[in-house]
């Protein structure tokens, strides 16, 4: 995939891309398939956002959030992309879920939810029927002040095993919490029990290769090792982006901007705050960002293998679910996500690969301020926790490894830049500004991870076709 070098641009471009996540890889696909000059510029070596992977001794490769998402994306991968992509997009075949509270095996489906609800959990079939219609119905339009926590109660009342079965894998999906508004929780929630869980079949790598060819196919330009440091405005206006090259400031002319940079960073980093009104930068200061992540990853030997155990295992040490036991710093929840040789079945260089991916919730605050020695010991106990409580699926797993490293919301926000090494954009509030940017400034756009809705694989691709028709309609006028 041949990337462009700053030195070789346009004079001028319709739009600047600011970020490669999987928002602005699609914002910037569709605005060049319409024909639109599009330049797309990546602080990082690599394109991808959090929609990442890395590689490591011994040919080890982890992905860092092919976890699973909605089979939505096959809709959005063939409108947004093309067909060879669509195509990779498989379903996990595996969703378990072990805690003290109860240990199950499930499709992930409504059908399947509604039989464990009804005949493991026991609760009343109108119960049931009557939460699943609420959530398939919820409408971002509406007037809804309701949090899940209440939504929990009203349908599933006094039955916290109930709540953690229910929100559990979607606040490893998006950082949802009992005290969030419902609606966010409801829209992902009844995304994946639409018909299950998917992946994509190859990796990351495969995935943002192919989403690479075909924005380059369409005309777009791509340069990684690329900051932009300032969105140039005048007289309410986008003018274009700044950027350092080889210790230069090189400005380049654009009529749109397109930020995937994460919200809080567009409007206050990226920005001169006096070109918005005052009354709304006020008001913007009170968005939240979401959470963040910690990972561990264990790379199996070459030759070492352990059978099917599940794709996403979900496991808690917890007596009982609480959403704060979940963001803990010491928390016993983690997600294990296991990768299997088929997982990139067509490139010989991984032949055999198997991997497994530990992830837990975590705030930032918790690692920032640690000394050196600190976060290395807590780093240290990351993989710890992590090893010990794989090794009761895969029994040896720390022999059979490699390679084990962790990373935790300060890595997030080394590779990222986002405030906080946000995993999941900003809590809801944060959409009203992300779709009224443009009012405050003409041809400035923001697309990517934005009120938990839009986040995620799925939420951030869908996203980014919204906001291309925002700024194709801006171009256009
Ligand atoms: C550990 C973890 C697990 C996850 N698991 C899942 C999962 O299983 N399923 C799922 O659907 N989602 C998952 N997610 C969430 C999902 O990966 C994200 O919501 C989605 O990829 C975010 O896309 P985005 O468009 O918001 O951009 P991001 O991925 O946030 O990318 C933003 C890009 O902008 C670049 N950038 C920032 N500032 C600048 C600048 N000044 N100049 C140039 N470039 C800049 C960054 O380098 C980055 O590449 C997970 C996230 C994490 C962290």
């Amino acid at each position: 995939m041949p990337i462009s070098k700053l030195t070789n641009l346009k004079s001028t471009y319709d739009s600047v891309i600011i970020g490669s996540g999987l928002g602005g890889l699609t914002c910037a696909n569709m605005l060049a398939r319409q024909g639109h000059k599009v330049l797309l510029l990546e602080h990082h070596f690599q394109l991808g956002g959090l929609a990442t992977w890395f590689t490591r001794p011994n040919g080890h490769i982890f992905d860092v959030s092919l976890h699973g998402f909605p089979y939505g994306m096959i809709k959005s991968c063939r409108r947004y992309w093309n067909k060879e992509i669509k195509n990779r997009i498989v379903q996990l075949k595996g969703i378990r879920f072990v805690n003290p509270q109860y240990q199950l095996e499930s499709t992930f489906t409504r059908e399947h939810f509604t039989e464990l609800l009804e005949n493991h959990f026991k609760i009343p079939r109108k119960n049931i029927d009557g939460f699943f219609e609420t959530i398939f119905n919820m409408n971002y339009y509406e007037d809804n002040t309701q949090t899940t926590g209440e939504l929990f109660e009203k349908y599933f009342p006094n039955r916290n095993d109930v709540h953690r079965f229910l929100l559990e894998p979607i606040t490893y999906a998006n950082g949802s919490t009992l005290e969030d508004l419902a609606l966010t929780y409801g829209i992902v929630f009844s995304n994946f029990m639409s018909k299950g869980v998917y992946t994509f079949q190859g990796g990351t790598d495969k995935m943002i290769a192919l989403m690479a060819e075909e924005i380059q196919r369409n005309g777009g330009t791509i340069c990684t090792n690329t900051k932009v440091d300032k969105i140039e405005i005048e007289n309410k206006k986008v003018q274009g982006v700044s950027v350092t090259y080889k210790n230069q400031q090189i400005f380049i002319p654009a009529k749109s901007v397109v930020s995937n940079a994460g919200l809080v960073n567009t409007i206050f980093d990226l920005t001169d705050k006096e070109h918005f009104k005052q009354d709304w930068i006020c008001q913007a200061k009170k968005i939240r960002v979401n959470s963040s992540s910690s990972q561990v990853y264990f790379g199996i030997k070459k030759g070492e293998s352990f059978p099917f155990l599940g794709d996403l295992v979900f496991t808690s040490k917890a007596e009982t679910f609480t959403t704060d036991e979940l963001f803990d710093f010491n928390t016993t929840s983690q997600t294990f996500s296991i990768y299997y040789p088929e997982c990139r079945a067509d490139n010989s260089k991984y032949e055999n690969h198997y991997a497994v991916v530990s992830s837990l919730n975590a705030r930032y605050e918790d690692w920032v301020n640690l000394s050196k020695d600190d976060y290395a010991i807590a780093k240290e106990n990351l993989i710890k926790r992590a090893s010990s409580d794989l090794e009761k699926f895969i029994p040896g797993i720390v022999e059979k490894s490699d390679w084990i490293e962790a990373a935790t919301p300060k890595t997030f926000k080394r590779y990222t830049l986002h405030r906080g090494g946000s995993s999941f954009g900003t809590k809801f509030e944060g959409l009203e500004y992300s779709r009224n940017l443009h009012k405050q400034v003409a041809g400035l756009f923001h697309v990517g991870s934005v009120g938990i809705i839009m986040s995620g694989w799925l939420g951030a691709m869908n996203y980014g076709a919204i906001v291309c028709n925002d700024a194709d309609a801006y171009l256009r006028k």
